[in-house]
């Protein structure tokens, strides 16, 4: 089976040369289910040449603390193994892409290079800047989304309600199981050696004050665990227990797609086999699937998608009426980073953030909207947000992430609700709803034993 071309994008108009293929891999970590080695692997094969997976560490990159970067790294460490035994080479780069990659394949005298698909500024700006001086085809392949990002849509969707109605009908098309990875028949001409990942930390040497996490094993062979668990032992009851922080109802995957190091594609197709028809699968699917691609989508076609501009005008509106509003307390970002505020709520859910690398998703809401609260500015609080997301989240710098922010501050993908002091038509929360949702004394307490 080949790759459904329309999972495929050129981003230059250069055709192929005789030399080897490079997958470029950088959002998509994993060798199993990844669209985008096996469309290399196809061009490879075609050509009779050998293929090689090239992965860049940009310096200082969005801001990824030493706890982004170890889950990363010891992510990759698993793929350079799986692809070695899949006769496939791996090289480890340090710089940024749009030299080192471009440096790579001239001296290799590559004759075709793939890669994945991102919606997010920086990674688009480097491709830009590689389809300008590569001289031979280069190509983008969406390996994160089911229903690739361009095919499901081609402008930015209101919100779920549009989008969904879109991807189901193409989910039959994209919805299929993966072709094997053959182990490559043209092996790559020089010795390579393995990567020495002892030294690329302190290579790297990124911001240490945020320190890997304890309990969350990072890799695809973790991620598939993760994954088996959550089927067996929660999937059966998600739809009742998943806004409960107590219950630990949701699947912990997010860290594992975002590093691509699980494929949503793989998942979707273990849950439906186990649990189509069910609501905890049906509603598990809309999250995994509608509500992840609509934060592609948002990405994709808002360039504000992290700026007060990505807001839609009546929001934008709402807010500005109410900028000279007093706001009842107000916060600096220290503050709100060392869980200073008034409400026990709110720095539990800021310290479960810190502690584990993942705050429960239904606080996720509860959290951005107070930070817009007590922020002098719209403006501010989502710069906060945003800085506290990516730092600390192990999920963090994700499309999903700007637009869970954007969603919560700013009214994407929502509707104007009753008009209040400070956020203005801006869907409201308070810690008495949670108090009516679950137990959050007993969240507190249990924030505390972390
Ligand atoms: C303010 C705010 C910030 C957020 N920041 C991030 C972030 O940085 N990274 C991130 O991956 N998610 C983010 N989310 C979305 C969501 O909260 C997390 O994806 C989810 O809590 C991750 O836990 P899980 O994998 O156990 O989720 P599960 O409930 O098990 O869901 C499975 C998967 O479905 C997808 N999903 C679930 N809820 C959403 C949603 N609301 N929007 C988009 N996709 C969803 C995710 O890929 C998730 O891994 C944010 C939401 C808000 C409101």
């Amino acid at each position: 089976m080949k790759v459904d071309p329309r999972r495929v994008r050129s981003l230059s108009s250069r055709g192929p040369g005789s030399g080897p293929v490079l997958y470029w891999m950088s959002r998509d970590q994993r060798v199993a289910g990844n669209w985008a080695l096996l469309r290399a692997q196809e061009r490879a094969l075609e050509r009779q040449t050998p293929l090689a997976v090239v992965f860049t560490l940009a310096p200082e990159f969005m801001g990824a603390p030493h706890r982004a970067y170890d889950f990363m790294l010891k992510g990759l460490a698993q793929v350079e193994g799986r692809l070695r035994a899949a006769g496939i080479s791996f090289h480890l780069l340090f710089g940024p892409p749009d030299k080192t990659l471009l440096d790579f394949a001239a001296r290799h005298k590559a004759g075709a290079v793939v890669t994945d698909f991102d919606p997010l500024r920086l990674k688009r700006s480097w491709k830009k800047k590689i389809a300008l001086q590569l001289p031979v085809l280069f190509e983008e392949v969406d390996a994160h989304n089911i229903v690739p990002a361009w095919v499901a849509s081609p402008k930015q969707e209101y919100g779920a309600y549009t989008l969904r109605p879109k991807l189901h009908k193409l989910l039959p098309d994209f919805l299929t199981d993966f072709p094997a990875l053959v182990r490559h028949p043209f092996p790559w001409t020089k010795t390579v050696e393995a990567v020495n990942w002892d030294v690329v930390m302190d290579r790297l040497q990124p911001d240490k004050s945020v320190a890997p996490v304890r309990g969350m094993d990072p890799g695809e062979s973790a991620g598939a665990k993760t994954l088996g668990l959550f089927i067996k032992n929660r999937l059966s009851s998600y739809a009742d227990t998943r806004n409960d922080p107590l219950e630990e109802g949701q699947s912990d995957l997010s860290p594992y797609l975002h590093f691509g190091q699980v494929s949503a594609q793989k998942v979707a197709l273990s849950v439906r086999r186990h649990a189509w028809d069910t609501p905890s699968g049906q509603t598990f699917l809309e999250e995994l699937i509608v509500r992840r691609e609509l934060s592609d989508n948002y990405c994709l076609y808002n360039p504000g998608y992290d700026s007060f501009d990505g807001f839609p005008a009546w929001a934008q509106k709402s807010l500005n009426a109410h900028r000279q509003d007093k706001r009842p307390f107000l916060y600096q970002r220290a503050e709100f980073e060392k869980a200073a505020t008034h409400d026990p709520l709110w720095n539990a859910a800021q310290t479960e953030m810190v502690k584990r690398g993942k705050m429960h998703g239904y606080l996720r809401m509860y959290w951005a909207k107070k930070i817009l609260e007590w922020s002098p500015t719209p403006e501010e609080a989502q710069s906060t947000a945003i800085y506290l997301n990516d730092r600390y989240e192990l999920d963090g710098r994700d499309p999903n992430g700007y637009a869970g922010i954007a969603w919560s501050l700013g009214g994407v993908h929502d509707r104007p609700w009753f008009n209040r002091p400070v956020i203005g038509s801006i869907r409201w929360m308070t810690a008495n709803g949670c108090k009516s949702k679950f137990d959050t004394d007993g969240y507190i307490r249990r924030v505390k034993t972390l």
